[in-house]
């Protein structure tokens, strides 16, 4: 069975940083990851690249930022305050590290650039983006989606969602 959409997939991942030549995470230890195809539940680049696979495959593709977390962005330095930062208390705040703050559109991602002591400065693009991504993909099952899938827009199940 080919992945078109309404096809629930799982699959495997080893995900690279192309620009850096590092390995950042890898699916390989655990259960493999779900998700629904054609319901952009996963960037928009892998999206492509699966499309037409079948279990059992294996394959590497290189992604361009566009197509995955998008350009970095200039002008996304924020002095916020310490408080906002939704980190474990007491955790070392060393730069480069990745902090989750709290803003009016919820929570989101930001790389810390420096602490002091009420407030910190954050880069609050993704900490992908402007990253040439390499993935290693192979792929561990293809089905049909059930309507409720559907209807909810992604997986159940193992690597999925559970309500
Ligand atoms: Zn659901």
């Amino acid at each position: 069975m080919k992945i078109e959409t309404r096809k629930a997939v799982q699959f495997h991942y080893t995900l690279r940083d192309e620009s850096a030549g590092v390995e950042l995470e890898s699916s390989k230890s655990g259960d493999p990851v779900a998700y629904l195809h054609g319901f952009n539940n996963i960037i928009e680049g892998l999206e492509e690249a699966m499309e037409g696979k079948a279990a059992g495959d294996v394959f590497s593709v290189s992604i361009a930022p566009e197509k995955a977390y998008g350009l970095r962005e200039e002008g996304n330095q924020q002095r916020i305050p310490i408080k906002h930062l939704l980190v474990r208390k007491n955790a070392p705040l060393v730069p480069g590290m990745i902090v989750h703050i709290q803003t009016e559109q919820g929570a989101r991602q930001a790389t810390l650039i420096k602490a002091g002591k009420f407030n910190v400065d954050v880069d609050t693009n993704h900490p992908l983006a402007g990253k040439q991504l390499g993935f290693d993909i192979e792929i561990v099952d293809v089905r049909d989606a059930s309507d409720e899938e559907v209807a909810h827009g992604h997986v159940h199940g193992v690597g999925g969602h559970h309500h």
